[in-house]
C-alpha cells in the first residue's frame, strides 16, 4: 500500500516525496479510517484525500463550498491525468446529467459536488447506488457559527456518517482556532477520527507591518519591490477599493478591483483575469479570496486593520502557496481601531458577540504594536509554542527601538480621566498640549490640572502614545463607537506608579524610500526585482517559460499554474533539463503533463541563443 501511494505521488503528480503528515493522512484514510486534518494553506491538503480516493474503490466524494474552486481543482486533476468532475449549479442540465451517468458507471475517481447538492435525496440515493471510495470535507469550518464562512448546509453533513457508516470521512481546514476546531468534530460526528494538526507556520512569509503616513506613497514603495507580480491587496471599505485600483492603475499596475458592490459579471471577469493571467494585482474587500486557490500570489498587503487575527492569518495565508518566497505587508492608523470600534458597535450583532469582536480587535492592535517576533505572536494566538525569533520578520530583522513612556502615559490617562471619559485622542491632546481651541475653552478645558502638562510633547508623538494605549489594553475606545476613550482596568496600576510603560519608537519612512521615490512604475521594467531571486542573466528565459505556459493553459482553458506552477518553472530555470528523462525528475511534472508538454518546454529551454 504504502508503495503504491508514493507512486501515485511520483507518477500522477509529480512530486518525489510525502511533505509533512500528508502520508501519515493517506494511510489511514486509505485504510478505512476518518480523520481531521488541520494544516495551513499550501500545507497540502489536497493530496490527502486524492491519493486515497485514488487508491480504494470507487469514487471519491468532495464537498466543497466555492464552485471557483471546484473547477480549478478538477481542472488540475484531468491535467494530471485523473477521471474527475464536479457537479455545481454552474451545469447545464444536459451536462449533469453526463457527469451523474459517468458516477453511476464507476468511471470517475473524484467528484467534487456542492454541499446543497449533495444533500439532496435524489443525489444521496445515487450514492447508494454507486461504490464511495470517501467522503472529503473541505473547508470544514464552514460549519463553525462563529467563523467569517459559516454555511448552514454544511450543519446538515453529520447524515453522511448516518447514512454511509462504512465509508471513511475526511474533513479539512486551514482554520487553526482551537474552539472552530471543537466545532468541526461536534458538529459532524467525528469524534473517532484521528487528529492530525501541522504546525500552522508558514515559514516562506515574510511579515512587516507599519504606520500608515502616506498609504499611496507607501504602497507604491512597497509594489517596487514586486513589480509583475500577482498579489492581493485589501482595503476595508469598497470605495477605497475603487480609488485604489483606480489610482494603481494609472500608475501602469495590473490592478483590478473586488468587492461586493460590483456585479457579478464584472467581479466574475476580474476574478478570472486574476487567475488567468501573470501579473494582476486585486484590489479587494475581504469578500475576495476564499476558495481563491492561486499558487503563485506573491504578496498581500493590508491598507486597512483586519478584523481579527484569524482574518488577517487567513488573507495572508493566501500568499505563497507555492511556498516560494512571500511578503505580507500591512500598514495602519489610530483611526482604523476608531472606524473598527464603530463598525462593531453599530452591527446588527448581540452583545456577546460584540464583546468578542472586541477583543479580536484588541489582539489584532496588540500584534500591530508588538516589538518582538512577529511569527511568534501569529502561531501563540493559535495556541502553537514557537520558539523564535523566527529571523524573517521586520522585528526580528530590525529590532524596533523603545523607550521608558511612563510618565506620559500617566500624564495621558490622567488627561483622559479628568475631561470625563468622554473625548477622542484628538481634544485630548489639545488639553495636554494646552491648546486653548474653541472646544477647550467652551468645555472650561483650560482650567483642568491636565492642561497643558504635555506641552514637551507634539501632536504626532501623543498620537503615537495613545495608539499604543490602546493596543496595550490600557485606554479603550467605548463600545457605542463614537472614538471616546476610557479607562481600563489596567490603567490604575500606571496611574499609581505600580506598573512602568515602554513603548516602541514609531519608525521613520522605511529606509531607501527616498531614493526610490522618483522611478516610474511602467508596465517596461515589470520583471525586474520581484521575489523569486530571478537574476538578470536567466530573465529572458524565464520570460519565454512563462510565455509559454500562458500560451498553452490559453489552449487548455486553464489558468497557466495548472499547466505548471512557478516552483516547477523556476526548477525548470535552474536545471535546464536536456531532455525528457532529466524533465521528469522535475518536482512538479508528472507523466500526463510530461507526455502533453514536455516537448514544447524542452524546446524553450534548449532553443539556441
Ligand atoms: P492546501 O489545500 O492545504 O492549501 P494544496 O493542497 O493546494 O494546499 O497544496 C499546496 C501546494 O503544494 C499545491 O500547489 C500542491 O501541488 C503542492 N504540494 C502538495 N503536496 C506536495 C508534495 N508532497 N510535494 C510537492 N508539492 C506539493
Ligand atoms: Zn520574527
Amino acid at each position: 500500500m504504502n508503495a503504491s501511494a508514493l507512486d501515485l505521488l511520483q507518477s500522477v503528480f509529480g512530486y518525489p516525496s510525502f511533505r509533512g503528515q500528508q502520508q501519515a493522512v493517506v494511510e489511514h484514510l486509505s485504510a478505512g479510517g476518518d480523520a481531521l486534518v488541520l494544516m495551513p494553506t499550501g500545507g497540502g491538503k489536497s493530496l490527502c484525500y486524492q491519493i486515497p480516493a485514488l487508491l480504494r474503490q470507487g469514487t471519491g466524494i468532495v464537498v466543497s463550498p466555492l464552485i471557483a474552486l471546484m473547477q480549478d481543482q478538477v481542472d488540475a486533476l484531468r491535467e494530471a491525468g485523473v477521471a474527475a468532475a464536479y457537479l455545481n449549479s454552474s451545469l447545464g442540465a444536459e451536462e449533469q446529467r453526463e457527469v451523474e451517468r459517468q458516477l453511476l458507471a464507476g468511471e470517475l475517481n473524484l467528484l467534487y459536488v456542492a454541499p446543497e447538492r449533495l444533500l439532496t435525496g435524489r443525489f444521496l440515493s445515487q450514492l447508494e447506488r454507486t461504490e464511495v471510495a470517501l467522503f472529503a470535507i473541505d473547508e470544514a469550518h464552514c460549519v463553525s457559527q462563529w467563523g467569517h464562512d459559516f454555511r448552514p448546509e454544511y450543519r446538515e453533513l453529520a447524515i453522511l456518517h448516518q447514512r454511509f457508516p462504512q465509508v471513511p470521512r475526511i474533513a479539512l481546514t486551514a482554520t487553526a482556532d482551537p474552539r472552530t476546531r471543537d466545532e468541526i468534530v461536534e458538529r459532524l460526528s467525528l469524534q473517532d477520527a484521528r487528529r492530525f494538526v501541522a504546525s500552522f507556520d508558514r515559514p516562506n512569509i515574510g511579515y512587516r507591518v507599519g504606520l500608515r503616513h502616506n498609504a499611496k506613497r507607501q504602497l507604491t514603495e512597497f509594489l517596487q519591490g514586486h513589480q509583475g507580480e500577482s498579489g492581493i491587496v485589501y482595503c476595508l471599505s469598497r470605495r477605497k477599493v475603487d480609488d485604489t485600483a483606480e489610482w494603481l492603475a494609472e500608475l501602469g499596475v495590473e490592478a483590478l478591483p473586488y468587492h461586493a458592490g460590483l456585479d457579478a459579471p464584472t467581479r466574475a471577469k476580474n476574478q478570472k483575469r486574476f487567475l488567468r493571467e501573470d501579473g494582476v494585482v486585486m484590489v479587494a474587500t475581504v469578500a475576495f479570496g476564499m476558495g481563491i486557490d492561486k499558487p503563485d500570489v506573491r504578496f498581500v498587503a493590508h491598507l486597512d486593520l483586519p478584523r481579527s487575527i484569524e482574518g488577517y492569518y487567513q488573507e495572508t495565508g493566501r500568499a505563497g502557496r507555492d511556498g516560494l518566497p512571500a511578503e505580507a505587508w500591512m500598514i495602519y492608523g489610530l483611526s482604523d481601531v476608531v472606524t473598527m470600534s464603530q463598525m462593531i458597535a453599530q452591527s446588527e450583532s448581540a452583545d456577546e458577540r460584540k464583546r468578542v469582536e472586541r477583543q479580536k480587535l484588541e489582539s489584532l492592535l496588540a500584534y500591530a504594536e508588538a516589538t518582538d517576533c512577529r511569527r511568534q505572536l501569529l502561531l501563540g494566538a493559535f495556541g502553537e509554542n514557537y520558539p523564535g525569533p523566527c529571523g524573517h520578520c521586520d522585528n526580528c530583522i530590525a529590532p524596533p527601538k523603545t523607550w521608558d513612556a511612563t510618565v506620559p502615559a500617566q500624564k495621558a490617562l490622567s488627561a483622559v480621566y479628568r475631561t470625563g471619559q468622554r473625548f477622542g485622542s484628538g481634544h485630548v491632546i489639545d488639553v495636554l498640549r494646552g491648546e486653548e481651541t474653541e472646544r477647550v475653552l467652551s468645555l472650561q478645558h483650560h482650567q483642568l490640572s491636565t492642561f497643558g502638562i504635555g506641552a514637551e510633547m507634539d501632536e504626532k508623538q501623543w498620537r503615537s502614545v495613545f495608539r499604543q494605549l490602546l493596543a496595550a489594553g490600557l485606554l479603550e475606545a467605548d463600545a457605542e463607537g463614537y472614538g471616546t476613550l476610557r479607562l481600563t482596568a489596567a490603567s490604575r496600576a500606571v496611574l499609581s506608579g505600580n506598573k512602568s510603560v515602554k513603548l516602541r519608537e514609531d519608525a521613520r519612512p522605511e529606509r531607501g524610500s527616498r531614493r526610490r521615490r522618483d522611478s516610474k512604475m511602467g508596465a517596461s521594467d515589470k520583471s525586474s526585482g520581484g521575489s523569486l531571486g530571478i537574476e538578470a542573466y536567466e530573465q529572458s528565459m524565464w520570460d519565454d517559460l512563462r510565455a509559454l505556459r500562458t500560451q498553452l493553459a490559453k489552449q487548455q482553458g486553464v489558468p497557466p499554474y495548472v499547466v505548471f506552477h512557478d516552483a516547477t518553472l523556476l526548477a525548470m530555470l535552474r536545471a535546464l533539463p536536456a531532455n525528457e528523462d532529466e524533465l521528469a525528475t522535475i518536482s512538479g511534472v508528472g507523466e500526463a503533463k510530461l507526455k502533453r508538454y514536455g516537448r514544447d518546454f524542452l524546446a524553450v529551454i534548449n532553443a539556441p541563443a
